[in-house]
């Protein structure tokens, strides 16, 4: 009777009309302890974004193999380091070694986490020693890279993603170490952006970005009938600036970082990555904290976000984890923090939690890579002492395809480990993965918790045209509103399926 009920509905109303929040509350509290049925509702659930999502680290082990392999590429046994050619016989072609299945194997151990309990490495050195191994195997491929990055997104209904990419940041590398003292701290940060061979540098990577977007757009059929989930999904990069170099080589990328931000609106900001606690990190940190807020101050319509208090207890000295998280606030001009899992170890971190959620700077939560990477989860992860002190968080993939992981896992995970967070919690923190995100534009909610709609769109109901012209008007003007749009709409559909 009630399934003639419901079809009966179905075909007198929209189906949008009959989006039901507390009946799909109801149905999540009930199929939460079953991981398949978990698994199932999270896949489907409507995503925002992902707004912490390294290109690099997102491709899983197997496609880097069939890359080298097809690109006449080499291989070290053992260690798996990937190489250009010729290959030699300390150096197989990759296409022959990967063709024995114990190899093959080996190698998608060596490319992930994968097995790696079982070796005698951590999951912090086995994650950051990978990329340097399988790297060279991704280059050239960087079309092939995106499909796989946004059609992951893109079939977990995904609206947005926020990729870290380092395109053109080697070369930047290489004039700083070229010439001396040319990014050398002391000179003004404007000396740095006005450098003629920085200027042909940003020509020259937003040009090698049309050709990477039009080779996945081909690869995915974009704009096809049988176009893939990527092409659906909106994308923007961060120019992502590597760490771990001396000073003048990463000053000279946090220059190019800003100046791709400046010149293509497919960049909405940068981040810093590589390990936090590597010695040449701690050792500047502060020197490049410094250096970002000095550029942030000549453009400061350039957004950041910065992996900041990436630690667990006794990784570094206590010295080194009391104020990374404060520096990027403060100092950097960060709008928000990747990871932050140090919070609790601050100094004044009850402060710095009140000012962040004064200010709404947002944490891209990673919880099976702090998992891994640093053995920190369940309460002693700080995720729930943000949400205390009301600081926004998201969930993001960090290096998902390194974790053997995908978005849906994270919310998997997250409903699974933390059995007080509701289904409102989780919209919220899906709306919080755009809201939160650089996308231009203003944004069409006033509040992430409720989804109420800023006042150019007020009683508007998504999944139809909007009544008002001046909400029409609204979304056809800021980017950010439309895509917010799009994933309310998501939410009005999940939530008229029956479960
Ligand atoms: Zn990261």
């Amino acid at each position: 009777m009630r399934c003639l009920v419901s079809l009966l509905l179905a075909l007198t109303l929209s189906p949008l009309a009959q989006a039901d929040e507390a009946g799909t509350a109801k149905a999540f509290q009930k199929l939460r302890t079953s991981p398949w049925l978990l698994r199932q509702f999270m896949a489907s659930f409507p995503k925002g974004g992902d707004l912490h999502n390294h290109l690099d680290g997102s491709i899983y082990a197997e496609n880097i193999i069939k890359w080298a392999a097809e690109d006449g590429k080499c291989v070290a046994p053992i260690t798996g380091q990937i190489s250009f050619p010729p290959c030699d016989t300390s150096r197989p072609a990759m296409k022959d070694y990967a063709a024995d299945s114990v190899n093959y194997r080996q190698l998608v151990d060596a490319y992930s986490v994968r097995n790696y309990e079982r070796g005698p490495k951590s999951g912090h050195d086995q994650v950051f020693d990978t990329f340097g191994r399988f790297i060279p195997g991704t280059l050239g491929r960087e079309g092939d890279m995106l499909r796989e990055a946004t059609n992951r997104r893109g079939a977990e209904n995904t609206v947005y993603l926020e990729l870290l990419q380092s395109w053109g940041m080697e070369k930047a590398r290489a004039i700083a170490a070229a010439e001396a003292g040319a990014f050398r701290a002391g000179r003004t940060a404007s000396d740095w952006a006005r450098h003629p061979v920085l200027q042909r540098i940003v020509t020259d990577t937003r040009a090698e970005l049309d050709r990477i977007e039009k080779r996945w757009r081909e690869l995915s059929h974009c704009g096809q009938p049988n176009a893939e989930p990527g092409c659906g999904v909106a994308l923007r990069y961060l120019a992502q600036v590597i760490r771990t170099f001396p000073p003048e080589q990463v000053n000279a990328q946090i220059a190019l970082a800003f100046l791709l931000v400046k010149a293509d609106p497919r960049y909405v900001g940068l981040n810093l990555v590589a390990p936090e606690d590597d010695p040449s990190t701690l050792r500047h940190y502060t020197e490049q904290m410094s250096v970002i807020g000095a550029l942030g101050k000549l453009y400061p319509d350039v957004k950041v976000s910065l992996h900041a208090g990436e630690f667990g207890f006794g990784l570094v000295p206590p010295e080194d984890f009391r104020d990374h998280i404060r520096q990027a606030l403060d100092v950097a001009g960060a709008r928000r923090i990747g990871h932050g899992e140090a919070i609790g170890l601050e100094t004044g971190a009850l402060d710095t939690l009140r000012d962040m959620a004064r200010r709404g700077i947002a944490v891209e939560i990673n919880l099976t890579s702090n998992a891994i990477v640093h053995d920190l989860k369940g309460d002693q992860h700080p995720w729930l002492l943000y949400r205390q002190f009301g600081v926004p968080t998201a969930l993001s993939a960090d290096d998902e395809g390194v974790f053997r992981i995908d978005l849906t896992n994270e919310y998997q995970r997250a409903a699974a480990t933390y059995p007080k967070l509701t289904y409102r919690d989780f919209k919220q923190l899906s709306r919080n993965a755009l809201h939160y995100g650089f996308v231009e534009g203003q944004a069409l909610l006033a509040d992430t918790g409720s989804g109420r709609f800023v006042a150019s769109c007020m009683g508007e109901r998504p999944g139809s045209e909007p009544k008002a012209a001046r909400c029409r008007d609204f979304l056809a003007t800021h980017a950010k509103a439309r895509l917010q749009w799009d994933l309310e709409t998501r939410f009005a559909r999940f939530e008229s399926q029956s479960r």
